[in-house]
């Protein structure tokens, strides 16, 4: 699948860059950046919402990086947090046979606390520094699960997850990733026990042409998934893994109603664990704790991941949930997980993450969240939705998706060197608001969008003024683009 795409996807367009900015220094970096030809802009300090450039510029962060900041940047009780711990002497410690009441009162308010995971079952928090460590531990766990329930005999090690997906960027979760643009390189890295389904993406894959409804939609692929399972055959399958609202592969997608109560049904009826990858989507981004709330039915995970909204940016902080299930099996086993990193739990991270999940829990920051989630969505709605060029504005929460196309009527994309979506990035940052951009967005190599996604603490009065530019951003984008004859 790969090297069909190869020819025709070039990776430098579409990896999520930053906005090119030539280097300013004529000391050439000796930090190796993402690209070795441009630097990204210096930043001399940050609070709130305003990210201030070394060149004096301040921009609005209305996606707190990819999804990150949640509570903006530059938070005063995060810090007391953090020198706390690190006052007390207690910055590192080896896991094995160590812990902190930062980490144990963190895991604590994960599972236990008034949004944690105990209310579905998911009874242990597992904390790593990355999405991507993150995502590695469910794998391992996963398989590790059937070791102990089948004997070292299993047959399950085989993964399934869902085309235009994004699971992180270690050898291990870009193997059941499909963000088809960041794996080019790496194609023969891909291990043969993996394979992917269509995406739950209803506004390109559903057959709207036809009149596929939003049920027919999910229940087509509830049924692709349990053919799926049936041709790998019996007793094959470790895990499914998705994403509740795809991140940055397509830009804050959610499933079509009912689709995860039947992928549940069928993970149960094959004996399949289910993963969801919430990094970029839990933790509150969506208007509740866990995107997968939200679902109809009762969908539960056996293992779900948390990352980029966990910590808020403050540390680097990731981690998983582990289901009773998953659990009880190991405890009748060998009762240990048998994976370790050197950082894992670390203190400071965890006591950094636990002021922010107890700002979050103590001001009410996820209720503000959902309620700021529908002025956004309106405010969206009522400015961009009726563009020419604007084909779909989705999400939840404060977790949004703009999906450009050249052509509303069919759908279609523009061409990829149009670089629709980072030259609406790029309009927006020298307008002054920050949006995270995305390029590939249909199937890896064509369609473009944009997140919005600012901090759970938002003010409407904020959230209008990032309307506004970026809306004024779009306006110039799109004379520039019928301008250069590349519109219709
Ligand atoms: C960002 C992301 C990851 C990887 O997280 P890192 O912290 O970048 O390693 C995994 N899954 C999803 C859905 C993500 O958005």
């Amino acid at each position: 699948m790969l090297n069909d795409t190869n020819e025709t996807t070039d990776a430098s367009n579409t990896t999520f860059s930053p906005v090119p900015a030539p280097l300013e220094e004529a000391v050439p970096p000796a930090l190796l950046h993402r690209s070795l030809r441009q630097a990204p802009y210096l930043v001399k300090s940050a609070k709130g919402l305003a990210i201030t450039l070394s060149d004096g510029r301040t921009v609005l962060d209305a996606c707190g990086g990819a999804a990150v900041a949640c509570l903006g940047h530059g938070n005063e009780e995060v810090l007391r947090a953090v020198t706390a711990q690190m006052s007390s002497g207690v910055s590192y410690l080896h896991s094995l046979t160590y812990t902190t009441s930062a980490a144990e009162e963190l895991a604590h308010a994960l599972v236990d606390g008034p949004h944690g995971g105990s209310r579905f079952g998911l009874e242990r928090a597992y904390l790593v520094n990355s999405g991507s460590e993150a995502m590695d531990a469910a794998l391992k766990l996963a398989r590790q699960y059937f070791f102990e329930l089948d004997g070292p005999g299993t047959t399950r090690s085989h993964f399934v997850a869902r085309r235009q997906a994004y699971h992180g960027t270690t050898v291990g979760a870009m193997n059941v990733s499909s963000n088809l643009p960041r794996k080019i390189p790496y194609a023969n890295l891909q291990l043969p026990n993996v394979s992917w389904v269509t995406p739950a993406y209803q506004y390109q894959y559903s057959n709207w042409r036809q009149g596929e409804t939003e049920g027919e939609f999910a229940a087509r692929l509830v049924e692709e998934l349990d053919a799926h399972f049936r041709s790998l055959g019996p007793d094959k399958v470790v895990a499914f893994i998705a994403e509740p609202l795809v991140g940055a592969t397509s830009g804050c997608t959610p499933a079509p109603k009912g689709y995860f109560a039947g992928v549940r049904r069928v993970c149960d009826e094959h004996g399949v664990l289910l993963i969801l990858d919430e990094v970029m989507c839990g933790m509150g981004r969506t208007g509740t704790q866990f995107a997968f709330e939200q679902e109809e039915g009762r969908v539960v995970p056996d293992i779900m991941t948390m990352g980029k909204g966990l910590g808020g940016g403050f540390a680097p902080v990731a981690g998983m949930l582990v289901h009773k299930k998953v659990l009880d099996v190991l405890r009748k086993g060998t009762s240990s997980f048998n994976h370790g990193h050197t950082y894992q739990a670390h203190p400071v991270g965890c006591a950094s993450t636990l002021a922010v999940q107890r700002i979050i829990a103590r001001d009410g920051v996820i209720e503000n969240c959902a309620r700021m989630g529908k002025v956004l969505r309106s405010l969206l709605g009522d400015t961009l939705g009726p563009r020419k060029y604007v084909g779909d504005i989705r999400g939840r929460g404060l977790f949004w998706g703009i999906e450009f196309v050249r052509d509303k009527t069919t759908r279609d994309p523009f061409p990829p060197g149009v670089a629709f979506g980072p030259r609406f990035q790029q309009m927006a940052f020298e307008l002054g608001v920050a949006v995270y951009p995305g390029s590939g967005t249909v199937d890896g190599t064509k369609g473009d969008h944009a997140i919005i996604s600012p901090p759970y603490n938002v003010t409407e009065d904020e959230l209008r003024e990032i309307v506004r530019i970026v809306h004024e951003a779009y306006e110039r984008l799109e004379k520039e683009v019928d301008d250069a004859g590349h519109g219709r």
